[in-house]
């Protein structure tokens, strides 16, 4: 029979463990991700409170560049000669900015379910007298 090191052994079954857990916490995570109610976010990325109910027209505003110049930064990092490539900046910057609204035509996110509306129980119907039945006589009875 062959014989295996405790070690080797130990180590086999930590990961296998780690395996195991990691699969228990990502159903978990699943699962915690069904419960919890699901947004009305359209394709523009804007909830559908956004969105005009009339028109359908998404009414949000974003921030938006309208002016790049080019990073100072990259300047001063090409100028340094410790410079490390992961370290490099951007080689433009956003200088300024406008809003803008969103061109979204349509929500095309999920359909909330429809509110519904419940008058106020009342008791009207207990309390009113009931119809009082005409006479016989102007039913034409004798
Ligand atoms: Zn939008």
């Amino acid at each position: 029979m062959p014989s295996f090191d405790p070690t080797l052994i130990l180590v086999v079954m930590i990961f296998a463990g780690y395996l195991v857990f990691g699969k228990i916490m990502e159903a978990r995570k699943e699962r915690r991700a069904e419960l919890l109610p699901k947004q009305p976010i359209c394709g523009c990325t804007d909830h559908l409170a956004f969105h005009n109910p009339a028109t359908g027209r998404c009414e949000a505003q974003r921030r938006e560049v309208v002016h790049w110049i080019r990073n100072p930064e990259l300047d001063e990092w090409l100028k340094d000669d410790t410079r490390l490539e992961s370290d490099r900046p951007k080689q433009y910057v956003a200088a300024e900015w406008e809003l803008r609204q969103c061109a979204c035509q349509r929500y095309t996110g999920p359909e909330p379910l429809g509110t519904l509306f419940a008058p106020e129980l009342s008791t009207d119907h207990v309390e009113r007298p009931r119809p009082v039945d005409p006479p016989r006589e102007a039913l034409g009875y004798q």
